[in-house]
């Protein structure tokens, strides 16, 4: 199979919302008067964001839905994506769980492959995202103000345990490595939540290097501190697993693609809505104040020290 037959195959689609897909120098998109184009990209190196043991049906999931997540932390909607391919051969038995993978999650956010490139060479897979915000309405990192809530949605931790589990690490149980497998090999990216947390959060970002290391992005770039009541934490892994690392995982782990963002206590209730809107839970843990840094702290107030740090590729 030749390089243009590969694309042909599990690559090239009608398009449908782009007013020019794949086959021609450049696809060709058309915002709506009025919005912003948000563009994100985010690549996949096997051995350092994947196995290479991984079902790629859901390789091919997370590869998208790690820059979805990306336009879920500005608040915009998928529009479009381009798939640059580096593979070591054309192999049927990858492609076609690869692209299904791929498209299906592509499907499921009306967000449309409209290019890319394809070459030989170690696996390495790179998406870039084109999505659409009403201009001025982008969730940014830096409009966290003291006294705002800080919250995060869905769970975190689970995808850390489960690599753990796969370093030899860590052993659990069947039903506690399952659910945290599935959490770290095909996370869900929060578009629906970004979106209608469009003119409620004053800040947000997505937790992909740990919430401590993300959460600190966002203190700097809006000048502030912030205090989290780690019992709030607490509750936030799906996993069944109890162990001593639990609060590491959660504070800490890395690959949660879920939403860290802010609101001033006075949106409560708009925040709740929102969650309920995009059929996905929003938990409390926290409060921004002035001044820098993170504070760890017990039910009580006590302050614990703030010993993680977040994932850095060259730390
Ligand atoms: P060019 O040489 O002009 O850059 P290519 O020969 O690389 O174009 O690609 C031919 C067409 O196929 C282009 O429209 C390109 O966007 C598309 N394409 C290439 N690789 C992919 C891919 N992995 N997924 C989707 N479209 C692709
Ligand atoms: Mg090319």
């Amino acid at each position: 199979m030749g390089e243009f037959e590969l694309i042909r195959r599990y690559f090239a689609r009608p398009s449908r919302r782009a007013a020019l897909g794949t086959g021609d120098d450049c696809a060709l998109l058309a915002p709506a008067p009025g919005m912003q184009l948000a563009v994100s990209s985010d690549m996949l190196v096997e051995g350092r964001h994947f196995l290479s043991t991984v079902d790629p049906a859901r390789l091919g999931h997370k590869a998208l839905a790690v820059n979805l997540s990306d336009l879920a932390a500005c608040g915009a909607a998928p529009l479009a994506f381009t798939l640059a391919l580096a593979l070591p051969r054309a192999d049927a038995a990858f492609l076609e769980p690869f692209s299904r993978g791929l498209l299906a999650l592509a499907d499921a956010h009306g967000c449309e492959l409209v290019g890319g490139d394809t070459t030989q060479g170690p696996l390495n897979i790179c998406i870039t995202v084109f999505g659409e915000v009403p201009a001025g309405q982008a969730l940014l990192r830096s409009g966290a103000r003291a006294g705002d809530d800080i919250w995060v949605s869905g769970t975190l931790g689970d995808a850390r345990l489960a690599l753990e589990v796969f370093r030899g690490q860590l052993s659990v149980p069947a039903d506690v490595f399952d659910a945290a497998r599935a959490r770290m090999e095909a996370p869900t990216p929060r578009v629906a939540l970004g979106v209608a947390l469009r003119g409620i959060a004053t800040s947000a970002i997505d937790i992909s290097d740990g919430l401590l290391g993300d959460l600190g992005h966002v203190l700097r770039a809006s000048g502030v501190g912030a205090g989290i009541e780690t019992p709030l934490a607490e509750a936030l892994m799906a996993a069944p697993y109890q162990g001593a690392r639990r609060l590491e995982f959660i504070l800490a782990g890395g690959d949660d693609y879920e939403l860290a963002f802010t609101a001033p206590p006075g949106r409560r209730e708009a925040v709740a809505q929102a969650a309920a809107l995009a059929g996905t839970a929003a938990t409390r843990i926290g409060s921004v104040h002035a001044g820098s840094g993170i504070r760890l702290m017990d039910g009580d107030g006590t302050v614990l020290d703030a010993r993680y740090a977040s994932f850095d590729h060259f730390a």
